[in-house]
């Protein structure tokens, strides 16, 4: 985010004073001071039906990118241009957009072996960042749990390396194989279940070069050990995978009117996970927040609202660190809070607030994250629906505004976890099932919505942002500088997090 050159705001200021009202009606029309906004006329003007619109767009988009939105697509690219036109077009807010380089990486992996001369064909998974290549070689099982060089026998040179999971990251295991002049790799699970996909970390690391690779199930693997130590076996390992550096953009919309020195801030991602469209992660919360964005610009705001449209948040919060990161210790002060949507409208949902109070999970956000749960919580309970505090451990785009000890909070519906019989009572759904059984998968699209509970959040966010930009009383304004060691979570743990998610890398 650029702070705007005084130039600018004198040229801005002066365009202003030319288009004061005059009786020539072909120039701009008169502007009348617009009223503050209040969180129930905001409120009133947020359709479903203009949501549902929003959320054929983004399936529309997926289209373009075998049904997913991932960063570093056609289709994810498509909806940054779609929010960036829809702000632009309204004139109320200056836009920007922060574009940079990250590694893209899609893929996908197979392995077979001959086994007492027949061929068997395995249920395989790919890792992220994994190479590409075809490799026909024997297996050659690798000692302990291949994390030390020392565990890699001679012969699994020119082979492909048979290893099993647990203990170190799956690429310190294939770098190590690597190193050991392994041609593949092959990393079976320590439970009888497949892996679930996984990533080895960017590469390159200095144990190793990586190989191509593929996990099996632990019943497969085990399997497949019992195989080798009767005989030889040959295998073949073939990933087809797509690793490059490619362009990406958040972006960002400031309202051109309200106190910069107090910004309001709202934000959610616009990537989905290479499985799937992502319409409820993140197309909710990112379209919640667009939605918002498109009523405001009847009012006016004393202070002023910015939004965040994050790219790569499913590679590790890597848009919005990138722009936390990229401000000066004054632009990071001018931000008087964050609130984070990510995951707004799941079928089986809770209404659950981050925990910015510690009251529940005892992880307690920078002081005024106490204001903003409870802001939701009274919010809530005058609408008559029950909420619920969620850990507020920076597994979303709010962990890098935490570490700059800017106050945060939001909302989420739910991902992978089970609601309980309690939660069942209070909000419906189906207790023992997950709040979003199509989470990460191909399943997440528009018709998987629970577009009541959609529509009901992002008023409640609404209410956030009008109550806030009219008033930030509790909230604490400091010298953000000063608590920046108080860090909730480790910038190298948040690089495999995403979605209230630990991204599977061991
Ligand atoms: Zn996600
Ligand atoms: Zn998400």
């Amino acid at each position: 985010m650029k702070v705007a050159s005084p130039l600018l705001l004198l040229s801005s200021l002066l365009v202003s004073v030319l288009a004061s009202p005059g009786p020539i009606n072909n120039g701009p029309r008169p502007s009348r001071p617009l009223p503050p906004v209040q969180s129930n006329q905001l409120r009133r003007l947020l359709l479903r039906s203009n949501l549902l619109k929003h959320a054929d767009a983004l399936e529309e988009q997926a289209k373009l990118s075998d049904g997913n939105r991932a960063f570093g697509t056609k289709a994810h690219n498509a909806t940054v241009d779609y929010i960036k036109r829809k702000l632009d077009a309204t004139g109320y807010y200056d836009t920007e957009l922060q574009t940079f380089e990250y590694l893209f990486s899609e893929g996908t992996a197979n392995f077979t072996a001959v086994i007492a001369g027949a061929q068997k064909n395995y249920d395989t998974e790919w890792f992220t960042y994994g190479p590409a290549g075809t490799v026909e070689a024997k297996v050659v099982i690798v000692n302990e749990l291949g994390c030390v060089a020392t565990n890699f026998p001679a012969e699994v040179k020119g082979s492909i390396a048979l290893i099993k999971r647990g203990s170190c990251e799956f690429g310190l295991k294939i770098a190590l194989a690597g190193a050991a002049g392994a041609a593949g790799a092959v990393i079976y699970n320590n439970v009888d279940a497949p892996v679930g996909g996984g990533t080895l970390g960017q590469p390159s690391r200095p144990e190793g070069p990586y190989v191509p690779a593929a996990s099996l199930s632990g019943i497969d693997g085990n399997a497949l050990v019992a195989s080798v130590a009767a005989g030889e076996v040959k295998g073949k390992v073939f990933v087809d995978a797509i690793n490059e550096m490619r362009y990406t953009s958040n972006v960002l919309a400031t309202t051109k009117g309200g106190d910069k020195n107090h910004i309001v801030m709202a934000g959610g991602h616009t990537d989905s996970v290479p499985a799937g469209p992502g319409i409820n992660d993140d197309g909710s919360g990112a379209m919640g927040l667009l939605e918002i964005a498109l009523r405001l610009p009847k009012w006016s705001v004393r202070n002023a609202i910015r939004f965040g449209f994050w790219t790569a948040e499913e590679y590790g919060l890597v848009g919005s660190e990138h722009w936390v990161t990229s401000l000066t210790a004054e632009q990071t002060s001018s931000i008087a809070l964050y609130l984070n949507a990510d995951m707004i409208a799941s079928p089986n949902f809770g209404y659950f607030l981050y925990d910015g109070d510690g009251s529940a999970f005892n992880v307690t956000g920078p002081a005024g994250s106490d204001h903003i749960e409870h802001l939701f919580e009274s919010y809530f309970t005058s609408v008559g629906i029950r909420s619920a505090p969620t850990a507020f451990d920076g597994r979303s785009d709010y962990g890098p505004f935490l570490d700059a000890g800017i106050p945060s909070g939001g909302i989420f519906t739910g991902a992978e976890g089970i609601k309980t019989a309690q939660e069942a009572e209070w909000w419906g759904g189906r207790a023992g099932q997950a709040y979003d059984p199509n989470y990460h998968l191909a399943g997440d699209g528009r018709v998987n919505l629970d577009v009541g509970a959609w529509v009901q959040n992002t008023k409640a966010f609404a209410h956030a942002l009008a109550t806030y930009a009219n008033s930030l009383e509790g909230i604490p304004r400091m010298n953000k500088r000063g608590v920046l060691e108080k860090k909730q979570i480790s910038h190298d743990k948040r690089r495999h997090a995403a979605c209230n998610h630990e991204f599977s890398e061991i």
